[in-house]
């Protein structure tokens, strides 16, 4: 029963990502230079839900930090060599955050989530961006902006706008770097916690259902891998000693607990 469930939620969860692209109706990004050393940690476990093949339409996609042609490649279950070919790629290792990329065939857009041997992460922090729009790009910038090296959370769920599909997860470079995040300062949290963002100001509007299915599908994946219990999985103003609200009143929490 158990498995049939998995098998039906990872299936809903490739469906529900399938009718969003980005298209060339979106906005200008202004690109900035990515570091061209990229640190790549040992061998990653990686979980994707399986490949629904059957829609595969060409789009453009907006690279991200710690984006890479191989990663996307993964996203999109689209060879490196097609996406190298159809944007004249002279290095495929050079990508620019905010660089625009045609993407021939790509399949709706899944989740890559590379799970590295670790003891450190005890808990699970959600937040949200306090925003009604955004992604790991945009927040990226802010968080670079403060002096920060990168993105301070580990992953980011998008809810739709800034040229992300709603639902779609993003990984941050933090967490591919495997570093301390940047979320929650409260009970030395940045030190053993991984971080999630979701986009939206849940004190005024709702969680959207694409959102909270990733979340969950991401949240159990962590959670199995890193024998993560469920008490330590938690909202930010819930840590001791932080004075927030965040993710927000309007979080469904009891949707989130009946599915963990
Ligand atoms: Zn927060």
């Amino acid at each position: 029963m158990k498995k049939i469930f998995s098998f039906t939620f990872l299936l809903l969860l490739s469906l529900i990502l399938s009718s969003c692209v980005s298209t060339a109706t979106q906005p200008p990004v202004t690109s900035t230079p990515v570091p061209k050393s990229v640190y790549r940690p040992p061998s990653p476990k990686l979980v994707t839900p399986p490949n629904i093949t059957s829609v595969r339409k060409n789009i453009t996609h907006v690279v991200a930090p710690g984006e890479t042609v191989w990663r996307i490649s993964k996203m999109y279950d689209v060879q490196i060599k097609d996406i190298v070919r159809a944007n004249s790629l002279k290095n495929e290792r050079e990508l620019e955050m905010g660089q625009r990329l045609r993407i021939p065939g790509a399949c709706p857009v899944k989740p890559i989530i590379s799970l590295y041997p670790s003891k450190k992460w005890k808990y699970i922090i959600i937040h949200h961006s306090a925003t009604g729009e955004g992604g790991a790009l945009q927040f990226h910038r802010g968080h670079t902006s403060k002096g920060w090296d990168s993105l301070g959370y580990h992953f980011v769920i998008d809810n739709g706008t800034s040229s992300k599909c709603d639902g779609q997860i993003e990984t941050s470079p933090r967490w591919l770097k495997q570093q301390n995040g940047a979320h929650c300062k409260a009970a030395s949290m940045n030190h053993k916690a991984i971080g999630i963002c979701l986009v939206g100001n849940f004190s005024k509007e709702r969680v959207t259902k694409k959102q909270m299915e990733s979340l969950l599908y991401l949240v159990n994946q962590l959670k199995k891998y890193y024998k993560i219990p469920r008490r330590n999985i938690i909202g930010h103003g819930k840590v001791k000693g932080a004075t927030t609200e965040c993710p927000g009143k309007k979080f469904p929490w009891k949707t989130f607990w009946s599915n963990l």
